[in-house]
């Protein structure tokens, strides 16, 4: 995969990570009012790792996808970002495009939903 597709895969994934980070941390501002610093707080350490009470605020979507998405910057990082975790094919890039943090090829998800059944 070319950098320029690599950056630009990265600013998508940063973009989603950051969009479910921005909703809990609008969550945190409505609903806890004691500790008024604590959803930027909550916020900084989302960079590196989650608390507990940050995974928890998360449904199970959003909580699978932000593991996803580290999971994807750090392929983008060690250079295998876009090959499949199962059988290590290229990803499609039109399901890149669609899923940027899609860890499986087409066929290696839809065998994984089809086992988890
Ligand atoms: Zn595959």
């Amino acid at each position: 995969m070319k950098k320029q597709d690599k950056e630009r895969y990265k600013k998508k994934l940063l973009d989603r990570k950051n969009e479910i980070i921005d909703k809990l941390n609008e969550a945190y501002t409505e609903s806890i009012e004691v500790e008024p610093n604590f959803a930027q707080d909550v916020g900084d350490k989302a960079e590196t790792s989650y608390t507990k009470e940050f995974l928890l605020s998360l449904s199970d979507s959003e909580r699978k996808q932000l593991f996803m998405i580290d999971e994807a910057l750090k392929k983008i990082g060690d250079c295998t970002y876009g090959i499949c975790q199962m059988c290590n094919k290229p990803i499609s890039i039109k399901r890149l495009n669609a899923i940027p943090w899609a860890l499986y090829c087409i066929q290696c998800q839809e065998q994984a939903e089809r086992e988890s059944l």
